[in-house]
């Protein structure tokens, strides 16, 4: 049955090609165009409201359209839009890279930045290797991760994920991977795997795509001793836990732990611009000094001063709202609520990021879902809920309802 078309859904399905889609069953679909975001709701052309479960592939942190991230945004257009940063400074950027910092001090010196979760990724590796290449070990070339990781799309950062469905085009092209199960299986890698490791990488406290599955409490301050006693750095892809998602600003400040590289996106601009960070130590970066040490790498856009206004915006709504102070009510509330419903088989949760599973029928639950005005995306039989931190109590009232009727 092909509802009403009306002409963004025809241009589309007769000219765009989404990401992760079977393009077969989109084009016969009934695709949502989205036209406005309020708070939590995203609003269609058709004027239907949506409450935005996974805020946004888990982007939205403050609610769209937050009247002090706009106002910032405005103004920054007005002021400057981009410049390019190559060879070149911009003053929200070096406010943005002093504000980050400051969450690390005397630790996470140094913020390089990028576009992307993926290329924060790419980042932390191409910064590992090359040190170890310029610093003496160059027997390091190997980056140890976890099944079923995922660390991003471009293919250096798809080669490190461990879900075979996104890496079975590719074959073996990539970095050089070993992967473990858990923190135990790590004793299980030959010696010479180890040490010739340039770097251990870990999405921390939750593995998100991987059905929303936490780690064991403690797992990841045990990981950061194992890697400083086997020499490997410690990358902590925190692309979906940073910025409030799990209750404090980052995953690692839950455990007491610092990484070597610290990959940061999403979330960085509250879900506005797309804009990346990977922070480091002022021992690697001191590993860059020199003649023929230079890091190549940058993007047109590296340092956008649109985003990086967005961001210093999203910063400040933390401090003027005290959005953390609320996260782990509101996701004990929600995980609540749902062990309550009939048919769920297993919650997980991490601050508000919940994972439960449905059998059978992810997708058809989602439509269900969606029917009723709340947007999600399943990954398999799991049912992903992560509204924005700002989410109302009568708004997670509402998502309840929902859920319920809908099972
Ligand atoms: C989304 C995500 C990425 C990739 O980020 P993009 O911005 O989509 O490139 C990497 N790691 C984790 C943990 C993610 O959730």
């Amino acid at each position: 049955m092909k509802a009403r078309r009306n002409k963004w859904v025809v241009a589309d399905q007769a000219h765009a090609w989404h990401p992760f889609t079977d393009q077969e069953i989109w084009e016969d679909g009934d695709p949502l165009v989205i036209q406005k975001g309020e708070g939590s709701w995203l609003i269609d052309t058709e004027g239907r409201r949506y409450l935005d479960a996974n805020s946004s592939i888990w982007t939205n942190i403050h609610g769209h359209s937050h009247p002090e991230i706009v106002a910032a945004i405005q103004a920054q257009a007005a002021t400057l839009c981009h410049s390019s940063y190559l060879g070149l400074a911009n003053d929200k950027a070096s406010e943005l890279a002093e504000k980050l910092c400051g969450f690390f001090p005397g630790t996470l010196e140094r913020c390089f930045f990028s576009d992307d979760g993926s290329t924060a990724l790419e980042v932390a590796f191409k910064m590992s290797l090359q040190w170890r290449q310029q610093n003496g070990q160059p027997e390091r070339t190997g980056i140890i991760a976890f099944e079923n990781a995922y660390h991003g799309d471009t293919l250096g950062a798809a080669s490190v994920g461990g879900v075979s469905r996104f890496i079975k085009g590719y074959g073996e092209v990539g970095l050089e991977v070993y992967r473990v199960a858990s923190f135990a299986d790590l004793a299980s890698l030959p010696q010479v795997v180890i040490d010739t490791a340039s770097a251990v990488v870990i999405e921390p406290l939750i593995q998100g795509v991987n059905q929303m599955r936490p780690w064991p409490v403690g797992m990841l301050a045990e990981l950061r001793a194992w890697s400083l006693e086997n020499g490997l750095h410690l990358i902590l892809d925190e692309v979906m836990t940073g910025f409030g998602r799990t209750g404090a600003m980052f995953a690692c400040q839950k455990e007491g732990v610092i990484p070597d590289f610290l990959c940061l996106a999403k979330g960085l601009t509250g879900g506005t611009m797309p804009l990346a960070a990977t922070l480091t130590t002022g021992e690697i970066y001191e590993g860059f000094k020199g003649p023929d040490r230079t890091f190549y790498y940058g993007h047109s856009y590296t340092g956008n001063a649109l985003g990086c206004a967005a961001a210093l915006a999203s910063l400040a709504v933390f401090d003027k709202e005290n959005t953390l102070a609320d996260v782990e009510r509101k996701g004990s509330f929600l995980e609540a609520q749902i062990r309550e419903l009939p048919y769920v088989k297993e919650v997980r949760r991490v601050g508000l990021v919940i994972g439960f599973d449905i059998e059978g029928c992810g997708q058809e639950f989602c439509q269900k879902l969606r029917e009723r005005g709340v947007l999600t995306r399943p990954i398999l039989n799991t049912i992903v809920m992560m509204p924005p931190l700002s989410v109302t109590d009568s708004e997670l009232e509402f998502l309840v309802e929902k859920l319920a009727e809908g099972i």
